[in-house]
């Protein structure tokens, strides 16, 4: 039954349980055609145009992303994120003017993520092609992200750069991605140089 298949979809979708996938699921189906076939067509859209920047992994419709293709942006300063909502954070609060590197998510040992699951062989590649002097590591302040910090530590080593991590104020277990805009922003001016 496709009503059945489609409250399934919506369902495994975060934040959307049973109940609000069967609400959705009924809205669509009230609804016109012509606003169900614009959803299709933007949702095929975005499944065949959006893919990961080749340099950074931020999405992007094209193989470099704007933030990487962009000649304005401070090519010394590196940010590293676990994933594309936190770079969306700091872009929204509109201070960072460097570029970033996504991480794709955090060691860890109990979900058996190691480095080679994380874009940790692109990042070695850009800081041994890019001119980058500083390297902020922007982690939620997890067990996890504190020893991926110190993973990255170790491995930035030979290349002699700045590493600093964002100041105490980022909550414990926190996402960047829920801190205001204040809170972020000083967070990161506030940033402890860990290495130079
Ligand atoms: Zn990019």
């Amino acid at each position: 039954m496709p009503i059945n298949e489609l409250i399934h979809s919506l369902s495994k979708m975060p934040g959307v349980g049973s109940r609000s996938a069967q609400r959705i699921a009924l809205y669509l189906l009230k609804n016109d055609k012509i606003a169900v076939a614009q959803l299709i067509t933007v949702l095929q859209d975005v499944y065949e145009k959006v893919h990961k920047c080749e340099n950074c992994g931020n999405f992007s419709t094209a193989r470099i992303c704007n933030i990487c293709a962009d000649p304005a942006r401070d090519a010394t300063q590196l940010c590293i994120v676990e994933t594309v909502s936190d770079l969306w954070a700091l872009e929204r609060a509109k201070f960072f003017r460097g570029r970033y590197h996504v991480l794709g998510g955090v060691l860890s040992a109990i979900d058996n993520i190691g480095p080679d699951n994380l874009n940790i062989k692109e990042l070695l590649a850009r800081m041994q092609r890019e001119k980058i002097e500083e390297v902020i590591v922007a982690l939620s302040a997890t067990l996890e992200g504190q020893s991926t910090l110190f993973y990255l530590m170790d491995v930035l080593e030979p290349f002699h750069v700045r590493v600093s991590s964002l100041a105490q104020g980022v909550p414990i277990g926190g996402e960047l991605n829920y801190m205001d805009n204040a809170t972020l922003s000083t967070a990161f001016q506030d940033r402890r140089l860990l290495a130079s």
